[in-house]
C-alpha cells in the first residue's frame, strides 16, 4: 500500500517517523519548500537561532514528551513572560492580585465590580462566553482588544469554540486559582539550533522518504478505485503519481479546493520582524505580550533567553509577531517598541521580516458549520487523513499534531496490516 504525505512541518514527519518506527517505509513525502519544519523550522541569523515568534514545548502527554526528548537533547526553562497593558507590565500568565494591585482604583474596582454584577448572555460568541465567564470589565481590558488584534474580527463576531477551547478556565475565581493548562510553569527547549532542532531530528529518519522543493498542485480522487492521483511540481517538471492512502497537513481550503469543494474558511496571515540590536539583552523575558488594542505588537520573543548554547555576549535578537498588518512597516514596529520604551532605535545594527501566509486559522462565526462540512466530506474520503494546525484548522501546539502522528500511524498500520505487508 503506498501512503502519501504532504508537508514535511511536524506532521507529516511526525506520521512518516512513526511509520517508519514501526518498520513501514512504502510512503512519501512532500515537501514545497526547500526546507522541512514548516511553522516549527527555525533559522540562523547573525549566530543566534531565531525561530517564527516564541516557540516552546509543553505537553501534558508522556508519550509525546518521552519520544521527542529522545529524538532532540532538551532543557528545562522556567517561564518568565510579562503582559503590557494599559501602559503598566503585569505577570504572565495574569495573577488576579497584581492586577487588582497594579490598576487599582478604576479599573480594578471596574472588573470586580462587572465580575460580581455580570448578566448572563447566551454563548453564541466568544464575546458573550467571555462576558458570562468574567464580565465586562475584564473583556474590556483584555480580551476583546487581544483577540480582535489577533484575529481582525470583532469580538462578537469569533465563535465561542475558540474561546472554549483557549479560555480553559471556568471564571475569575479560576484565574485567581491560577487553575489551566495554560499556566504551565515550565517548558522544553532544544539545546542546539531553536525549535526547529525537533523537526531536523525527525528528518535525519525520513531522508530517502523526504522529497524537498516538491509541490502539490493537483489531485483528483479516481472514480473507479480509492486511489488518489497527485500531481506534483519539482521545479520544471510535473509528474503525476499515485496513493492509496493520503496524510495531509496542508492547508483545508488548499486541500479541499483541489479536490473540488470550496469552504468559507480563512487564515491569518502574520508578519514577524527580526531585530538585531547592540545590546546584551532587552529584557530577562522568554516573549511578551503586548496586549492593548492600540499597539500592532501581539508578542515579542528573545531567543538569547531560551538558548543554553554559547551566543553573542554583546548582542541579542528579538522578533515581534504582528498580524493586523495594515499599513506595516518596519519603521513602525521599531517606532512602537521605542514608546512601550523597550528598545532605543539608535542601537538596532539589522533588521528581517519573514511572512507567514496562514499563521491562524479564523475563528469566525462560520467556523462551526464549516467543520460539519468538513466532517461530512471527510466521511466520503476514509483514505484522506488530515493532520496538524492548518489541516485540521485547530491552533495546536506541536505535541498535540505529534501526538495526533503517532495515533494515525498506528491506526494505518492496524486496519492495513501494514508491517507485515511490507515484511512478506
Ligand atoms: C506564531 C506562532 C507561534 C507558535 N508557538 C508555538 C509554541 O510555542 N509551541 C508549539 O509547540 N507550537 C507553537 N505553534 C504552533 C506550531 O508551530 C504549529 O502547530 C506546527 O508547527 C504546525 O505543524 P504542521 O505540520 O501542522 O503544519 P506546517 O508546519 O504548516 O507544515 C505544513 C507543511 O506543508 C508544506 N506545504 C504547503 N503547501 C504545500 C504543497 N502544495 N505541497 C507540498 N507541501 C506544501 C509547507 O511548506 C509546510 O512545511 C505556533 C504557531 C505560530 C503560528
Amino acid at each position: 500500500m503506498k501512503i502519501g504525505i504532504l508537508g514535511a512541518g511536524i506532521a507529516g514527519l511526525g506520521v512518516g517517523y512513526c511509520l517508519k518506527k514501526a518498520g513501514y517505509n512504502n510512503f512519501t513525502i512532500f515537501e514545497a519548500s526547500d526546507k522541512v519544519g514548516g511553522l516549527a523550522r527555525s533559522f540562523k541569523w547573525h549566530g543566534f537561532d531565531c525561530d517564527l515568534a516564541p516557540h516552546r514545548l509543553f505537553t501534558d502527554d508522556d508519550e509525546v514528551r518521552e519520544q521527542l526528548l529522545s529524538l532532540t537533547p532538551m532543557h528545562r526553562l522556567r517561564r518568565q513572560s510579562e503582559i503590557y497593558i494599559r501602559g503598566k507590565w503585569i505577570q504572565d500568565p495574569v495573577n488576579a492580585i497584581e492586577v487588582v494591585m497594579k490598576f487599582f482604583p478604576r479599573e480594578s474596582m471596574r472588573i470586580v465590580w462587572h465580575y460580581l454584577f455580570r448578566d448572563k448572555h447566551p454563548e453564541t460568541d466568544f464575546e458573550s462566553l467571555v462576558l458570562n465567564k468574567f464580565g465586562k470589565g475584564l473583556n474590556e481590558f483584555f480580551f476583546k482588544p487581544y483577540s480582535e488584534k489577533l484575529f481582525g474580527v470583532p469580538a462578537n463576531q469569533i465563535s465561542p469554540v475558540w474561546g472554549r477551547r483557549k479560555i480553559r478556565v471556568g471564571g475569575l475565581k479560576d484565574i485567581i486559582r491560577r487553575k489551566s493548562r495554560l499556566y504551565f510553569k515550565e517548558f522544553y527547549y532544544p539545546d542546539q539550533s531553536g525549535y526547529g532542532a525537533i523537526t531536523d531530528a525527525l528528518f535525519t529518519h525520513l531522508k530517502d522518504e523526504v522529497k524537498l522543493e516538491t509541490r502539490l498542485v493537483g489531485l483528483e480522487k479516481s472514480s473507479d478505485s480509492a486511489r488518489y492521483y497527485c500531481t506534483i511540481q519539482n521545479g520544471e517538471e510535473v509528474t503525476t503519481e499515485y496513493f492509496d492512502v493520503l496524510v495531509s497537513s496542508l492547508p483545508i481550503t488548499l486541500l479541499l479546493q483541489m479536490l473540488g469543494k470550496t469552504l468559507n474558511l480563512s487564515f491569518r496571515p502574520a508578519i514577524l520582524t527580526y531585530l538585531l540590536i547592540n545590546k546584551p539583552c532587552i529584557t530577562k523575558n522568554h516573549w511578551y505580550y503586548i496586549a492593548d488594542g492600540e499597539h500592532k505588537i501581539n508578542r515579542v520573543a528573545e531567543f538569547k533567553n531560551f538558548a543554553v548554547n554559547s551566543l553573542p555576549e554583546d548582542k541579542t535578537v528579538i522578533c515581534c509577531e504582528i498580524t493586523n498588518t495594515e499599513g506595516y512597516s518596519v519603521e513602525a514596529v521599531i517606532n512602537e517598541l521605542q514608546n512601550i520604551g523597550l528598545i532605543d532605535p539608535e542601537l538596532i545594527i539589522d533588521t528581517k521580516v519573514v511572512k507567514i501566509p496562514e499563521a491562524y486559522p479564523i475563528y469566525d462565526l462560520e467556523y462551526e458549520n464549516q467543520m460539519d462540512e468538513i466532517a461530512d466530506f471527510c466521511a466520503d474520503h476514509p483514505n484522506l487523513h488530515l493532520i496538524g494546525r492548518n489541516a485540521q484548522f485547530l491552533h495546536q501546539d506541536i505535541d498535540e499534531i505529534f501526538g495526533s502522528g503517532i495515533k494515525i500511524a498506528k491506526q494505518l498500520i492496524q486496519q492495513n496490516k501494514l508491517v507485515e505487508v511490507s515484511v512478506t
